[in-house]
């Protein structure tokens, strides 16, 4: 292609000006980050994307990697029928508006974590003070690891019924390893969301130390960057006006908000031609997010088999990538800044000077642990609102079927031991 990229800009610009197409700005377009190495020239070997690169490289010697992949992107703008072009300028734009709706800053993070200590504070203090329960657990011994026998446990979750037989054994024994002194809290991520944490004695009037059931899924605040379609989806749901946090950032509703803005865009800009996507799990939704093949198969086959529509472009099923995206990461910041704000409740946002500190926050439930992405982003947001020094204080553990020991070591540590 001789003259270089910039021939081929100029000339493609100059075709669309003359049939008359508007340009669009489209960050959107470039910005999945797995492309970024062709165009910064840092495309690692013996990755699949220079893999495919090569391939084409190889029999187009002469064309540089970012001239192939403008002359692809500019030969399915070719294709385009005019109206085309405009059905999907208009998606473009709502995903972008869908965008802006979304968006949690670190200031706005700051500001819910802020919302969510003062809502705590105001639960305890009276009945019906706060929008948060915070409900006494009434478990004020904690397991101290000395615990030991057969112990069964259910755990009737929003989806999931487990049914636990534990066998404790004291602190060397199989059940040792669940008990850790240093977990302050507890968090929920699954098909709802919860959270619970260790209130020190003088917060709660007449009462000792006390565990401390927040049922934070009710939260809600002005600082929450609410859509349209999570009010949809909110009138829609069995308990309107109710668990909003919850509707934002559990696994019940992902898949959902995701589908919402996908029916909106097929209907107004006939994103899938005719089809209006009737359905998505929150697991099919973290399976399209975590699709790392080059050309984003899974994506395709999951449009496929869930909404029917087959031979989606590259650029569809990008964008559907993009959309999952936004909705996770929206509500693993969220879920961060729910997490500071406890922390914050128990003074434990700080370091103390001369303390040795380590807080663990214990987290289960399956949209945290099979989320990888949404598992990433809340660990590292979490870092960033605590600042380097504190957050070397502050763990994250995954805490596998934590609902379920809890309750067996509750059980267990509220039983009478006989003398042996
Ligand atoms: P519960 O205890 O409330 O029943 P679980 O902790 O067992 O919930 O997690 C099940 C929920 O986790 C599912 O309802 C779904 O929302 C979410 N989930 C399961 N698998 C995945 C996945 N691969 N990606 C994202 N979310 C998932
Ligand atoms: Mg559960």
């Amino acid at each position: 292609m001789p003259g270089g990229i910039d021939k081929v800009r100029k000339t493609s610009l100059k075709f669309f000006k003359e049939k008359d197409y508007k340009i669009w700005q489209s960050s959107l377009l470039f910005a999945n980050a797995r492309f970024k190495p062709i165009f910064l020239g840092t495309l690692q070997p013996n990755t699949t994307l220079s893999k495919l690169m090569k391939r084409v490289c190889d029999t187009q010697k002469y064309i540089r990697a970012p001239e192939v992949c403008v002359a692809a992107t500019l030969t399915e703008t070719y294709r385009m029928e005019s109206s085309d072009s405009d059905r999907w300028t208009k998606a473009m734009s709502m995903i972008k508006e869908f965008e802006e709706q979304c968006a949690t800053p670190i200031g706005r993070l700051r500001q819910v974590a802020d919302a969510m200590t003062a809502e705590m504070h105001a639960g305890l203090a009276s009945e019906g003070g706060s929008k948060l329960k915070m409900l006494n657990s009434y478990v004020h011994n904690l397991p101290t690891g000395d615990e030991h026998g057969l112990f069964y446990a259910l755990d009737l979750g929003g989806t999931n019924f487990r049914v636990l037989r534990v066998q404790l054994g004291g602190k060397d024994g199989p059940g040792g390893k669940y008990l850790n002194n240093d977990v302050a809290a507890a968090v929920i991520l699954g098909t709802g969301t919860n959270a619970a944490y260790v209130e020190r004695a003088h917060a709660i009037p007449k009462s000792g130390e006390m565990v401390i059931n927040t049922e934070w899924g009710n939260f809600r605040s002005s600082h929450l960057p609410v859509t349209e379609y999570d009010q949809a989806l909110d009138q829609d749901s069995l308990n309107v006006g109710e668990q909003i946090f919850e509707k934002i950032i559990s696994g019940m509703y992902l898949g959902d908000i995701v589908r919402r803005v996908l029916c909106k865009m097929a209907e107004e800009a006939g994103f899938f031609g005719d089809v209006v996507p009737p359905k998505l799990k929150t697991s099919e939704m973290c399976a399209m997010n975590h699709d790392t093949s080059p050309d984003l198969a899974v994506v395709g086959s999951k449009l496929k088999d869930i909404f029917g529509i087959s031979d989606t472009s590259f650029e569809t099923r990008r964008v559907v990538v993009e959309l999952c995206n936004i909705v996770a990461t929206r509500a693993a910041h969220l879920s961060a800044a729910g997490i500071l704000g406890i922390l914050k409740k128990m003074g434990k946002d700080t370091v103390k000077e001369g303390e040795k500190q380590r807080t663990v926050v214990a987290v289960d439930g399956g949209l945290f642990e099979h989320y990888t992405e949404f598992r990433s982003c809340l660990k590292s947001t979490l870092n960033e609102l605590l600042g380097d020094e504190v957050a070397h204080t502050v763990v994250i553990e995954h805490a596998n079927d934590g609902s379920g020991i809890g309750a067996a070591l509750l059980a267990a540590s509220h039983s009478q031991y006989p003398k042996v």
